[in-house]
């Protein structure tokens, strides 16, 4: 249920619809837009729920109440007073922001990240990725360099300034990687870890979400839920593509699911086009489309010497094919009244 308050609604009425919704036995959640405050009222007493409708209704400063009937509440677009903008290490991901996250795949030495960073950087990229634990399917493949990949990437970081986004892979990660890096990727395959998704929001560092390999919009929401209820909203979605019966690409590119994702949740949503089609010819086409349905930005693997990488060398794009594909995206961003 949420609770949308009326414009001239003084800070003292919103405490006083938390303290009610709290002694209730929900939890409340505030949020602040331009134009309106909305209180959220989270939680399992249903019970409880009509009694607090009628009793927020009657109230001269309640607009109105709105059940939420959706199972994940918090990240639903009725929670939130407009879309959401995430910011990461200061840059905004979201509402005319089309943000690009552009790196290696893996971490694999200082030198490797360090001239990724400056080609991306260059290219017009906002924010750094890199794994240093990578999930890979085999045990016997490259499995990242761990704490020591994460300070190539934070020294990278002061070079360029740009903020890092790197994957923690098990909820253990979570703390050494908060340390070094701006933003908590959690992997495809980890997307239905609960407890890697708790852990990542108690980090209070936003969170890149990769859409599971065959997981629902709903399964998706669900699983940003888990980060959410611990009091985590900076969540950034990221479509990644998902396995069907076609072999022709690793994995099929739901582009579509972006515009559906924007009329179900408030939180910016991402189209990783590297790891959805596995060939690096197929990337830049598919960042182009990205742009023009709507997303909020891409996640884009770039390497110095692809046929090199440890990990994923296919699909890496390598600096001067980025550097194109970025003017594109410029050029069409400017169309669509965005800002890259
Ligand atoms: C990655 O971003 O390097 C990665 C492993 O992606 P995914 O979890 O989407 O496969
Ligand atoms: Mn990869």
């Amino acid at each position: 249920m949420i609770v949308i308050l009326k414009r001239s609604a003084t800070e003292e009425q919103v405490q006083r619809v938390c303290a009610v919704i709290e002694e209730a036995g929900f939890k409340a959640h505030v949020s602040r837009g331009e134009e309106r405050t909305i209180v959220g009222a989270i939680g399992t007493s249903p019970e409880m729920r009509p009694r607090l409708m009628e009793m927020f209704a009657g109230q001269s400063f309640v607009d109105r109440v709105v059940p939420v009937l959706k199972p994940y509440k918090l990240v639903s677009v009725e929670a939130r007073a407009g879309r959401s903008v995430v910011e990461v290490g200061g840059v905004p991901v979201g509402v005319g922001h089309f943000t690009v996250i552009a790196g290696p795949c893996a971490v694999e030495s200082e030198e490797q990240v360090m001239t990724a960073a400056r080609a991306v950087k260059e290219a017009g990229a906002r924010l750094l990725r890199g794994g240093a634990y990578k999930p890979r399917t085999s045990p016997y493949d490259f499995q990242g360099l761990g704490e020591d990949g994460l300070k190539m990437l934070a020294a990278a970081r002061d070079e360029t300034g740009l903020p890092v986004v790197t994957e923690a892979r098990s909820p253990g990660h979570v703390e050494t990687a908060a340390r070094y890096a701006d933003a908590i990727q959690i992997g495809a395959r980890n997307m239905q870890n609960f407890d890697l998704l708790t852990e990542a929001g108690r980090s209070g560092l936003p969170v890149v979400l990769k859409r599971g390999l065959a997981a629902t919009v709903e399964e998706w929401l669900k699983a940003a839920e888990y980060v959410a209820s611990v009091g985590n909203m900076n969540i950034i979605l990221c479509e990644r593509g998902v396995r069907t019966f076609e072999q022709s690409l690793r994995f099929t590119q739901d582009l579509a699911i972006v515009p559906v994702v924007q009329e179900l949740s408030h939180l910016p949503v991402i189209v990783d086009p590297s790891h959805a089609s596995g060939r690096r010819r197929l990337v830049p086409p598919v960042c182009r489309a990205a742009v023009a349905i709507g997303a909020d930005g891409l996640l884009v693997e770039v390497h110095p010497d692809p046929d090199r990488a440890l990990c994923d060398p296919a699909q890496q794009l390598r600096p001067e094919q980025f550097r194109q594909v970025m003017q594109q995206v410029r050029d069409l961003a400017a169309v669509m009244g965005l800002s890259v």
